[in-house]
């Protein structure tokens, strides 16, 4: 049993750190509905970081630079497979062929360097690359957080890999700027004290927890996402297209920029569900909705106000485009027939129409004229608009 110094016990610590984090990748893989191709990579990143560890003990005690580029190899490789989970969990994967030659250019610069004087070059090269690689990470997390899931703090999340990047470009920058030192280092086995241990240990914790923060921040995004939707017809739900309509009349305040809404109800539409079943009264409202997105501009909003009734926000829309837009929901309806088990017919719809009247106007004030135009367009026949006053 060979005896261990202090930092190697350190060191042997944070090997144990690895592992349970990769222990926890693993689980969180299997029970959390995360990205499991991520998870694994990550657990595998931890697994590779932890065995680089208790190669480098190994190393420093039989004084063998073969471990230490075994150990080199190692840590290059959990951070290729740190970025690639990374990459993959955001929906930007790589091509595996650009790994494949990292990982092959990595192999050959940990054997070149097992010529003392090529030490030096290649701990520049590897380190080099492992800061590109953080640093890309946090580039793309950074863009990830504030792109795609809308948060403004992005760059807390991208802060831990941007400090890894710069430890790794530091001391990539130590074997270009002095050689000789990096390569007396190396030689001396001295890189296993205290003070990297400590620095290993927050560095290794830290990028873990960055990747935590990745994917509760997406969970939470999702779960946001999830409740301000309708879940038949994938529409916002009442409560998030009030929030909406709120949020509009508030951005406009006092300025003359207008806004409008349309109240949508499926006319007879209970004569649907007795012919032909509830089921088919839902495929009907699915298909209701689908042509109500296909028809409105991408800033528009739809939300489903209740059972068969619909209100879409129409910003920047004064109360005459409001109505050629009624007339064109109108119109793609009559066009686009609803069909159900081998039968077809034109679903129709009436429509209360109401335009903002500005700084003095109220949301509910808006939402009772657009429902008493409503039931204005119902007891003229349905299948018709009208713009309430
Ligand atoms: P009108 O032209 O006056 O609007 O007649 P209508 O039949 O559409 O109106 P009514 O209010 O009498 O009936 C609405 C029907 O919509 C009754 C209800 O069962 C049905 N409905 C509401 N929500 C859903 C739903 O989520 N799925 C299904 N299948 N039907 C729904
Ligand atoms: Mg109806
Ligand atoms: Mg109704």
């Amino acid at each position: 049993m060979p005896t261990l110094s202090a930092t190697e016990i350190a060191f042997l610590m944070v090997a144990c750190q690895q592992a349970v984090l990769a222990l926890g990748w693993a689980i969180g893989a299997a029970v959390v509905p995360i990205d499991r191709r991520s998870a694994v990579q990550w657990a595998c990143y931890a697994l590779l970081t932890g065995a680089s560890v208790v190669i480098f003990i190994g190393a420093s005690q039989t004084k063998s630079e073969e471990l230490r580029a075994v150990a080199n190899v190692c840590v290059a490789t959990g951070i290729l497979l740190m970025e690639r989970g990374v990459r993959q969990f955001i929906g930007r994967p790589a091509n595996g062929w650009v790994y494949a030659l990292l990982m092959a250019g990595v192999v050959l610069l940990s054997w070149l360097g097992l010529t003392p004087r090529y030490g030096a070059l290649r701990v520049a090269a590897v380190s080099g690359l492992l800061a590109v690689l953080c640093a890309l990470t946090a580039w793309n997390i950074y863009v990830y957080a504030r792109r795609d899931l809308g948060l403004s703090l992005g760059q807390w999340l991208a802060l831990p890999l941007l400090l890894g990047a710069l430890v790794f470009a530091n001391r990539g920058a130590q074997a270009v700027v002095s050689p000789y030192t990096v390569a007396a280092e190396m030689a001396g086995n001295s890189s296993l004290d205290i003070g990297s241990a400590a620095v290993f240990l927050v560095t290794a914790l830290v990028f873990h927890l960055a990747l935590v923060a990745l994917v509760g921040v997406r969970m939470t995004a999702e779960l946001r996402r999830l409740s301000r939707l309708d879940g038949l017809t994938e529409v916002f739900n009442r409560r998030a297209i009030e929030e909406q309509l709120h949020d509009e009349a508030r951005r406009v305040g006092r300025s003359p920029r207008p806004f409008s809404v349309l109240m949508i109800d499926a006319d007879y539409f209970k004569d649907i569900n007795d012919r032909f079943g509830h089921a088919a009264g839902d495929d009907a409202l699915r298909h209701l909705a689908k042509i109500m997105k296909a028809q409105m501009r991408d800033v528009d909003r739809i939300g489903r106000f209740g059972g068969e009734e619909f209100v879409v926000l129409l910003p920047g829309t004064a109360s005459t485009e409001a109505l050629s837009a009624a007339e064109r929901l109108r119109d793609a309806l009559l066009r686009r027939p609803w069909a159900w088990q081998g039968e077809s017919m034109s679903l129709t719809v009436s429509i209360g129409v109401a335009a903002w009247r500005g700084p003095q106007d109220e949301v509910n004030a808006l939402l009772k004229r657009a429902d008493a135009a409503l039931y204005r367009a119902k007891a003229l026949g349905r299948d018709r608009f009208e713009l309430g006053s």
